[in-house]
C-alpha cells in the first residue's frame, strides 16, 4: 500500500477489495434456501436484497431508488447537478443453485469504487449512476434481460402476462413487490442521458486463467442462435427389427451432434456448437427410439460468421435426416444479435488495465450480459475479471481477493480517466 504513489488511484484498493468480498458474501447469505444459492426475480429474497443494495449505495454517497422494473439504481452527481452519466452496473438476480460472483461483482464493485471517490470528496465532470439490473438471467419467466430492457425502452409490455412455474403472472408478481406493472415504461432512459454503459463481469470461462490475468478487455458479446431440431423415425421392436429396415430417430440425432462438435472444432473462427438437450421417446431399453427432440446453440463474435455455421449446419442435418429416412423439424427459438463492445471503450478500459501494471489482452464473452439490450441505448463497455477454473453457475464459482482487488482497481482508474465519446 506504502509504496503506491499519490497519481494512483488505487491508494484506497485493499481496502476496496477486503470490501468487496465481504459485500459478496453478505448478498450471497440472501437466498431463498442457505445451501443452495438461488435470488429469483421479484421474490421476497430478491426485494431484501435490493434494499441492502440502495443502502450500501446511499453510504457511497449516492441518491438511490428502486425503478419501476425493479432495478436499484444510484446517483453520484458530478461536478454540478444534472450532468449526463457514466453508468456502471450488472445484475443482482441468480440462477438456481448459483454462484455469488456472477453479476453481484458487477455491481458491488462499482459501489464501492465511487464510495472511495464520495470519501475522497472528489467529484468528476461528469454524473456516475450505478445500475443493478433487476433480471438477467430470466429464471422466473423465461425472458432475459427484463431489468435492461426496460432501461432501454425495449420491454415489451405483453411479456406481464407470462407466467411462472406456480402460474403467478409477471403483472401480479410487480404488483406484489411494490411496483406498478403499467408504470414499466418510466424506467426507460434516453440516449442524451447516457455517456456509456460499463460493466466487470467474471469471465464465466477458463481464458484469461489460462492467460495467468487478473482481468481482461471484452471486445464482443457473442451473439447466439438456438435451434430446436425434432427427428421422427419409426419406433419399433428391439429385436424383432432388422438393422437395415430401421429408422432410428435417435441414432440420427447422434450422428447430428457429431457433425455439429466437428463443424464448430474445425472452426477457426472461434464458433461454439452445443447440444445441450435431448429427449427420446418412447424411451424403453428395448424400443427403437421413434422420435427424438434436441436442442442447438451456435455462437460466434460475428452476426455474419454465426449466421453462415447455423446455415451450413442446417444443411448437414437435413442431409443426415435425408440419408436416414427421418423427417425433420426445425425452428430457431431464439437469436440474438452480436454486440460489439465500442472501441474507444475498449481504448479506455485498455489503457486503465496497462496503469494499474497488467498486460492488456482481448477476449469476446460468450456468455450474453446486459450490454446485449443497453446498447439500444448507449455505447458498451465491459472489463472481465478471472474466476476460477472458468466456472459459473455453479456453488464452485469463486474469485481471488486479489483479483476482485485488480478489478476495482482497474475501474476505479477507468471512471477517474474516463473521457466521453474518445476524447483525448
Ligand atoms: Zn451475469
Amino acid at each position: 500500500m506504502s509504496e503506491m504513489n499519490a497519481a494512483s488511484s488505487g491508494h484506497q484498493t485493499a481496502s476496496l477489495g477486503n470490501e468487496i468480498v465481504g459485500r459478496i458474501d453478505k448478498l450471497a447469505a440472501i437466498s431463498e434456501t442457505p445451501e443452495h444459492l438461488a435470488r429469483i426475480f421479484l421474490t421476497k429474497e430478491h426485494r431484501a436484497a435490493a434494499d441492502l443494495i440502495l443502502d450500501w449505495m446511499r453510504s457511497a454517497g449516492m441518491r438511490a431508488h428502486l425503478d419501476a422494473i425493479g432495478n436499484v439504481c444510484g446517483r453520484y452527481e458530478g461536478e454540478r447537478p444534472g450532468l449526463p452519466c457514466l453508468m456502471l452496473g450488472s445484475h443482482y438476480d441468480t440462477v438456481r443453485d448459483a454462484g455469488k460472483w456472477d453479476g453481484p461483482l458487477g455491481l458491488i464493485t462499482a459501489i464501492s469504487c465511487v464510495a472511495d471517490l464520495h470519501k475522497r470528496g472528489r467529484r468528476l465532470p461528469f454524473a456516475i449512476e450505478v445500475i443493478g439490473f433487476a433480471d438477467e438471467e430470466g429464471v422466473r419467466f423465461a425472458s432475459t434481460l427484463l431489468g435492461s430492457r426496460a432501461v432501454a425502452g425495449t420491454f415489451v409490455e405483453s411479456v406481464l402476462g407470462t407466467r411462472d412455474a406456480a402460474g403467478i403472472s409477471m403483472r401480479d408478481a410487480l404488483t406484489q413487490f411494490g411496483l406498478d406493472p403499467h408504470h414499466i415504461g418510466a424506467a426507460a432512459r434516453v440516449r442524451s442521458e447516457l455517456l456509456a454503459y460499463i460493466e466487470l463481469h467474471i469471465e464465466q470461462g477458463p481464458v484469461l486463467e489460462a492467460q495467468n490475468l487478473s482481468v481482461g478487455v471484452v471486445a464482443v458479446i457473442a451473439g447466439a442462435t438456438r435451434l430446436a431440431a425434432n427427428l421422427t423415425g419409426m419406433a419399433g421392436h428391439a429385436g424383432t427389427v432388422p438393422m437395415r429396415l430401421r429408422r432410428d430417430a435417435l441414432a440420427g440425432a447422434a450422428e447430428c451432434i457429431v457433425a455439429i462438435e466437428d463443424f464448430c472444432k474445425t472452426d477457426e473462427g472461434g464458433l461454439v456448437g452445443t447440444v445441450g438437450y435431448i429427449h427420446a421417446a418412447p424411451g424403453a431399453t428395448n424400443v427403437i427410439p421413434g422420435q427424438v427432440s434436441f436442442t442447438m446453440d451456435i455462437r460466434a463474435s460475428t452476426d455474419a460468421h454465426r449466421k453462415l455455421a447455423v446455415a451450413d449446419i442446417v444443411r448437414q442435418i437435413e442431409a443426415i435426416a435425408k440419408r436416414r429416412n427421418l423427417s425433420l423439424q426445425l425452428d430457431v427459438t431464439h437469436e440474438n444479435r452480436t454486440v460489439p463492445c465500442a472501441p474507444w471503450l475498449r481504448a479506455q478500459v485498455a489503457e486503465a488495465i496497462a496503469s494499474e501494471g497488467f498486460r492488456v489482452f482481448e477476449l469476446p464473452s460468450g456468455a450474453g450480459h446486459d450490454g446485449m439490450a443497453m446498447i439500444d441505448i448507449a455505447d458498451v463497455g465491459m472489463i472481465f475479471v478471472r474466476c476460477r477454473g472458468g466456472v459459473s453457475h455453479h456453488p464452485d464459482e469463486h474469485v481471488e481477493l486479489a483479483d476482485a482487488d485488480a478489478g476495482a482497481r482497474v475501474l476505479l482508474r477507468l471512471i477517474e480517466n474516463f473521457r466521453p465519446g474518445g476524447a483525448v
